[in-house]
């Protein structure tokens, strides 16, 4: 850190992605991405005219893809948001509903980035511990007095709340701002897409990263009231009003027209979520009912930090985390059936030589 550093940030303890590794090749479960290629259509629209393209600056509204994506989910242009990842739309949420001392709350155990974002922005943040059995207790969100940030299906633990709960929580913070971000949704959990249009306060942020096979893209979405969603825009106008490049907008536009594709995928990783967690818990894990492309699980017969050093010396990387109430637990990104059967017959290894 230098001694320039405005002080505000002199403390700040910035996120910290998963490994992504250059050494060697590994299968590679770790940071919850597709492990299918983008579709046909979308390897074409990334071609030669729109590279050509490249020296022109991209539509700053990226009109196309929002008519898309409106379209697809059944609401109007003006209430879709587009982003450089869905990182950037959690980042303006909490720069405009919950910085400079004004409220959020948000799970203890949930993205490790909310955290962040309100330290960035100076929330007066509130953490909401997960019950025993690290369920959310939608309960403990309803009626409070600051923006509500809440991960669902939530990561890392896969575990998902219903709509109606989705609703309570909305519905009893009027004065308020409530996220709920659906990274994972399309692996089985109910969007709160429809509420849209019944509530001004709801904001739903989603991604092209993990069921569009688009991590390497950046690209994610929000869909919400106009007002609010135009509230984005103006930070966004205020930042950088250029954060999608022409080739990831052609890309997306791509992925809603071949979305029969990427709705396959989903059904293929949840099977294949479903094997996983048979098998694991064939192996003695006790494993959470995902609804994501990951599972969290853990073994009383092995150390959670022990099994993912051990899966990694044999080429598979999963991930780990060291605080507190989750350090024995790993979460598993859901790969092909191959890679999973080989992930299996490690673990199995590893769990004999003890
Ligand atoms: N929300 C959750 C819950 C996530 O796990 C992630 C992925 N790290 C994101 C948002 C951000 O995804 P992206 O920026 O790739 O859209």
């Amino acid at each position: 850190m230098s001694k320039f550093l405005d002080e505000r940030y002199s403390s700040l303890a910035a996120y910290v992605p998963g490994e992504q590794p250059q050494d060697k090749k590994y299968i590679k479960l770790n940071t919850n991405e597709s492990p299918y290629p983008p579709s046909p259509e979308t390897f074409a629209a990334v071609n030669v005219n729109e590279t050509e393209n490249l020296r022109l600056y991209p539509d700053p509204d990226g009109r196309v893809l929002t008519k898309k994506l409106a379209d697809c989910y059944g609401v109007e242009s003006e209430n879709i948001f587009l982003a450089n990842g869905s990182d950037d739309i959690l980042n303006f949420a909490f720069m405009a509903y919950g910085a400079n001392g004004r409220k959020s709350y948000f799970a203890d155990i949930t993205y490790g980035f909310y955290s962040v974002f309100a330290n960035l922005h100076g929330s007066d943040y509130t953490v909401i511990p997960l019950e025993d059995d690290f369920t959310i207790d939608a309960d403990k969100f309803c009626g409070v007095d600051g923006c509500v940030f809440i991960a669902n299906p939530n990561a890392p633990t896969g575990l998902a709340l219903s709509l109606a709960e989705i609703e309570r929580i909305i519905s009893t913070n009027p004065e308020n701002v409530v996220v709920i971000d659906e990274a994972y949704v399309d692996f089985g959990a109910e969007s709160a897409v429809s509420l849209v249009k019944k509530y001004d306060n709801l904001l739903v942020v989603q991604t092209f990263s993990k069921s569009r096979s688009m991590a390497g893209a950046r690209l994610g979405f929000a869909i919400g009231n106009k007002e609010i969603i135009g509230d984005l825009h103006k930070l966004r106008y205020s930042t950088n009003p250029y954060n999608i490049n022409r080739i990831t907008l052609a890309a997306g536009a791509a992925c809603i027209d071949s979305q029969n594709y990427y709705d396959d995928n989903c059904k293929k990783i949840i099977n294949t979520r479903a094997y996983t967690t048979n098998e694991l818990e064939k192996l003695g894990f006790s494993v959470l009912p995902s609804k994501a492309n990951f599972v969290f699980a853990q073994s009383d017969r092995i150390d959670g930090g022990e099994l993912y050093l051990k899966l990694k010396e044999k080429g598979v990387l999963v991930r780990h985390f060291t605080s507190g109430r989750i350090k024995n637990f790993n979460r598993i990104t859901i790969g092909t059936p191959e890679q999973m059967a080989v992930f299996i017959e490690k673990t199995k290894e590893i769990l004999e030589d003890k």
